[in-house]
């Protein structure tokens, strides 16, 4: 379709065509049923989809099966509201439809129960084209104007397109490759819109070369991490931690990362320090090795903690704490019992630095909620632009969160912009 000026015209012109952005333009183009409503997916990326394929191990991760506000970090009240609107029950019926059942594991996350994220991009790009849409890859909008008249103007890199309204799925900044590279929040802050800083979530930690992770490398294990920031504490979370021979992977260091890339972006004092014995304080932690020692006075060092811990760890966290690992529990001194006490309940990481955004799997920050009108996504700036997924100032944790933040925001978006 073209206007009166010769440029190429439609309805909705959804930017960016990721999870959000297929979700919008499935439910305004279900919703529109029977309406001829030219609905345009415009992406830079030269595949469509290439995060949802490398999503979940290349498993796609698609939700999980409690979600609440409390998985989310943003404004929770929005957040809430949100998600009020889409259970992940809906999400489940919606992939049915489409013929992807999914299955869930025992940590509560849901899958496809054929175990490859193609499953689920097959099922969005071919309700899509069932739906006559037109997919544009290759196609990168560069810039976004409004007019009073005509709605908004969007140039991209094969021509301009004009549309009644747009919906802007551009993502975040994690794995730019893919095509997230961080340029929706200059569309959005062009159109008026705040960003709020941007860094990398669900992101590795690098640790100083000096500490010992590089030994440990492979080993995964149950570790409570406490995140504290210009001495406060700011997060607590137990869950698996991967040392890799870069540092410290895994959902629990995941998990925790935001909080120390936030920290570390505004310039505060941000630490984390590890507690190998979860659940334990420090006082219970000497009352067990007080107990140790006593009922099992020859058991050496590294022994009597590999009950409590894995082997290489005991061995590596007694040298660090200046111990020998073979000698006798019952012998070991006071300013030495202490050390290790210390190591083995609040070891602080010596973190250098995040692993960057291609390896972030989410970006913290973003377009602040405030600034959308949660019913619809719709902009409380400029009406008719619609903005979702990941370019907005939520993140999820690990386990489906942050596909179910884009699902329904989309959800919302694409039911608003169909019944206007
Ligand atoms: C390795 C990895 C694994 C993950 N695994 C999971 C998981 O299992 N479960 C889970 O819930 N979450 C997972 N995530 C997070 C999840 O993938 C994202 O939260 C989700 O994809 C965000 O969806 P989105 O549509 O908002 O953004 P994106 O998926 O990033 O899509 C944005 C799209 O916009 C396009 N675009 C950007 N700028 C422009 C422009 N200027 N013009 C045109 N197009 C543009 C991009 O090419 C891209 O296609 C994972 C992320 C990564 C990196």
């Amino acid at each position: 379709m073209s206007n009166v000026d010769g440029f190429a015209a439609c309805d909705i012109a959804v930017v960016g065509a990721g999870a959000a952005g297929l979700s919008a333009a499935i439910v305004a183009g279900e919703r529109a049923a029977g309406r001829a409503l030219n609905i345009v997916l415009l992406d830079g990326a030269k595949t469509i989809g290439a995060k949802i394929l490398v999503s979940g191990g290349g498993r796609c991760n698609v939700t999980h099966d409690t979600v609440t506000p409390t998985d989310y970090f943003g404004n929770r009240r929005i957040i809430k509201n949100v998600l009020a609107s889409r259970s992940v029950e809906d999400t489940i019926q919606w992939f049915a439809s489409m013929g992807v059942m999914l299955k869930r594991e025992d940590t509560g996350k849901l899958f496809p129960v054929t175990d490859t994220a193609r499953t689920v991009l097959t099922a969005l790009l071919t309700r899509c084209r069932n739906l006559g849409m037109t997919i544009r890859p290759s196609h990168r909008v560069t810039r976004i104007d409004t007019s009073a008249d005509t709605g908004f103007l969007l140039q991209h890199s094969q021509g301009v397109l004009q549309a009644r309204h747009v919906i802007l799925a551009t993502g975040g900044r994690s794995v730019p490759k893919s095509g997230s590279d961080g340029f929706g929040y200059d569309l959005a802050h062009r159109l008026g819109h705040t960003i709020t800083t941007t860094v990398p979530a669900l992101v590795p930690l690098v640790l100083d070369t000096r500490l010992f992770h590089r030994s440990l490398s492979g080993l995964s294990q149950e570790v409570e991490l406490t995140t504290w920031v210009d001495g406060h504490t700011i997060d607590t979370r137990t869950g698996s931690l991967l040392w890799t021979h870069f540092g410290i992977s895994g959902p629990v260091a995941m998990d925790a990362s935001r909080f120390w890339t936030l920290a570390h972006a505004r310039g505060e004092k941000a630490l984390v320090s590890a507690n190998f014995l979860p659940g334990l304080t420090q006082e219970e932690a000497r009352d067990w090795f007080i107990h140790e020692a006593a009922h099992h006075p020859r058991r050496s060092l590294a022994n009597a903690l590999a009950s409590r811990v894995p082997e290489r760890l005991a061995e590596v966290l007694c040298t660090h704490a200046a111990c020998n690992p073979q000698q006798a529990i019952a012998q070991v001194c006071r300013a030495d019992r202490e050390r290790l006490i210390a190591a083995l309940t609040k070891l602080v990481l010596p973190i250098e630095r995040d692993r960057g955004w291609n390896y972030a799997e989410v970006t913290a920050g973003g377009v602040p909620l405030e600034e959308i009108n949660y019913r619809t996504m719709e902009s409380k700036l400029v009406p008719g632009l619609y903005l979702i997924g990941e370019l907005l100032d939520c993140d999820g944790r690990i386990g489906g969160f942050n596909f179910q933040w884009a699902w329904t925001t989309g959800f919302l978006a694409g039911r608003a912009v169909a019944d206007r």
